[in-house]
């Protein structure tokens, strides 16, 4: 076994040492809709793709219940099922208290007095394929892999975290918005994703500061920030941390390193800025504090100094969540900035993989891009316009990094290029708690009150409520902090109401039906995961989804339908599953018919000569 820091050096001897098998790189596109790849195939749009199906394979890639990221690559890691691995949505919940937590994995930011360090914990079960590997001693390199979190340590490879990796406040991703407009002085606002901070030109410049991570006594640790701004020349300095840069309205700042110190202990960090408008108002962007790479709070990945320089060579954000996604549904960041950062990203990632299979190729290279995902989020009514917008625009780019890779593999090696999960529109949204009242199985303490957190339940009257993407959980005795339905034929007739119920639910305008199919989701997971299960996957059809109040345990103060009022106008998470594949792609033809994306674990364990475990058969 090499040491960590020898790793780096000695890479090529440990990638090219007992290789019996050819290599095998799989390129990820998260949320790439087999549909669209069709239609912009046709198009002749996606050249390098229908180049590498023309031997071999491009169809759909059966995906997961509910088909959504932490679901699916879950699945692909472990080859099993929802109710094997146990990860069934973005969010799970506490039985005990009922409040939202992050279903792969858990974050524990620092404690302070004393102090314990921040910690990260999978709470993934079952083995992912890449521990196989690599305790087979097969070399392997892992580029944002979304939701292998904490990211595994390799003694045979390279892995940089993806979705799961948070930013410097320990959140999934907050960026901050300095702005002097009228309409948001006053106090300091959240917003899902970021804050937003009023401020004040005064003499040419506005006394702000950073907020960093919580310190102790539960207050924020800040920096000071000054910008000076000259509206004459239409230029704003910023200074903070010892650094000085100059922007000019469009234009994106270098890094700026940060360090947050509490108690003798430091939170190092780097941001970008970009500056939207000088005048008549100020309006500055920062991004999420992503994790310094050379001294992270949490893991981003191994080799520690491959890793570093990778990130610093190749300009990378540390965010797991790395297009901000957030900052345009606050309208705070204008969708072509955010579609030129998203395309900037997928360059700088697709630059790192290409240097990675071009100095020293391992047995397996897994490289996933969440920019397609993301731009059919906010870009989705876009897909009416010529070559489908900023979506095609997106998958254009998909299939150039596919050449580009293509183009430097050796021959025998096999390329696999696939998604997750596909896509929908998303026009409508049905608020879940708000139609459990109404079919009375929730009761609140006060009518006709918004709800967040589900908190104002009367959970002495209560049988069921609803949180995540379209996950209903029986509010059971026992199970549940304040639970009243017992086990058994009283559960029973909770889930076949709810079901039946939600089936005949018809919108009262058009007639239409939101929901395709009611799964029942904890009746079949495996005993250890059985209580984090929701009873229940509501499956939408297309263009209709759970609201955003019910992702969060939430509801308005009245109503069951509403528009969707947000940018994000594509979804997926709450989909039903049969119309949500993703897509496949290789250059040899599928040993099966109907590929699934928990048959890739062990398709690439047989394609490195190791028989693998669970129902996912080899494709290849
Ligand atoms: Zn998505």
């Amino acid at each position: 076994m090499l040491a960590a820091g020898a790793q780096a050096t000695c890479w090529p001897l440990v990638a090219r040492a007992g290789r019996k098998h050819h290599p095998v790189v799989l390129l990820g596109f998260d949320g790439v809709d087999p549909r669209l790849v069709e239609r912009f195939g046709r198009a002749g749009m996606l050249p390098n793709l229908m180049r590498l199906a023309r031997s071999g394979h491009l169809g759909p890639l059966a995906s997961t219940s509910p088909p959504n990221s932490p679901v699916a690559w879950s699945t692909f890691a472990t080859g099993r099922d929802p109710g094997e691995h146990g990860v069934f949505g973005f969010l799970t919940r506490d039985a005990g208290n009922y409040l939202p937590a992050i279903a792969p994995y858990s974050i524990s930011p620092p404690r302070f007095s004393p102090y314990r360090a921040a910690r990260a914990v999978s709470r993934r079960q079952g083995r992912d394929f890449w521990q196989t590997l690599d305790g087979r001693g097969r070399s392997l390199t892992m580029l944002f892999v979304p939701y292998a979190y904490p990211p595994p340590r390799l003694r045979h490879g390279r892995v940089i975290a993806g979705l799961g990796a948070c930013d410097l406040r320990f959140t999934n991703s907050s960026f901050t918005y300095y702005t002097s407009e009228s309409s948001r002085a006053g106090k300091k606002s959240r917003a899902a994703g970021g804050r937003i901070v009023p401020v004040q030109v005064v003499s040419g410049q506005v006394r702000t500061s950073l907020q960093g991570p919580w310190g102790p006594g539960g207050k924020p640790l800040t920096l000071p920030l000054v910008l000076v701004v000259d509206r004459r020349s239409h230029q704003v300095t910023i200074n903070l941390a010892g650094q000085r840069q100059r922007l000019t309205p469009g234009q994106r700042s270098n890094w700026f390193k940060v360090v947050f110190t509490a108690e003798g202990h430091q939170f190092a960090g780097r941001l970008r800025f970009h500056l939207i408008e000088v005048t008549p108002d100020l309006k500055l962007y920062a991004t999420p504090i992503g994790l310094d790479p050379r001294r992270p709070a949490l893991p981003l990945g191994w080799p520690g100094k491959w890793l570093s320089r990778s990130v610093q060579q190749h300009d990378l954000s540390t965010v797991g969540w790395v297009h901000d996604t957030s900052a345009v549904n606050a309208g705070v960041l204008p969708a072509e900035v955010f579609l030129q950062q998203l395309l900037d990203t997928m360059q700088q990632r697709a630059s790192l993989l290409l240097r990675e299979i071009s100095t020293a190729l391992p047995q397996v290279t897994l490289a996933v891009f969440t920019g397609t995902d993301r731009a059919a989020h906010m870009f989705y009514r876009q897909l009416d316009e010529p070559r489908g917008g900023a979506i095609g625009r997106v998958y254009r780019l998909m299939d150039d990094i596919v050449g580009r890779v293509q183009s430097r593999l050796p021959a025998g090696c096999q390329l696999v290029v696939m998604s997750d999960h596909g896509f929908h529109p998303f026009d409508h949204q049905l608020h879940l708690n708000n139609w459990l009242v109404q079919q009375g199985m929730q009761v609140r303490r006060r009518a006709g009150q918004a709800m967040k957190f589900l908190r104002g339940i009367d959970w002495s009257r209560t049988s069921a409520y609803a949180l995540g993407n379209g996950q209903i959980y029986v509010n059971q005795l026992g199970r549940e902090g304040k639970g009243t339905v017992p086990a058994g034929p009283a559960r029973q007739a909770v889930l076949e109401k709810a079901a039946k119920t939600l089936l005949e639910l018809r919108h009262p305008e058009t007639g239409r039906r939101p929901v395709r199919a009611v799964v029942p989701v904890a009746d079949r997971a495996a005993a250890g995961v059985r209580d984090r299960a929701p009873d229940l996957q509501v499956a939408f059809a297309p263009g209709w989804r759970s609201s955003w109040e019910t992702s969060l345990g939430g509801a308005p103060a009245t109503g069951i339908f509403a528009p969707n009022p947000k940018a994000w106008c594509g979804d997926h998470a709450a989909s039903h599953e049969p119309e949500t594949p993703g897509f496949i792609a290789c250059g040899k033809r599928l040993r099966k018919p109907d590929p699934w994306i928990g048959d890739l674990a062990n398709s690439l364990l047989a394609l490195c000569g190791i028989e693998g475990e669970g129902r996912g058969r080899a494709l290849l």
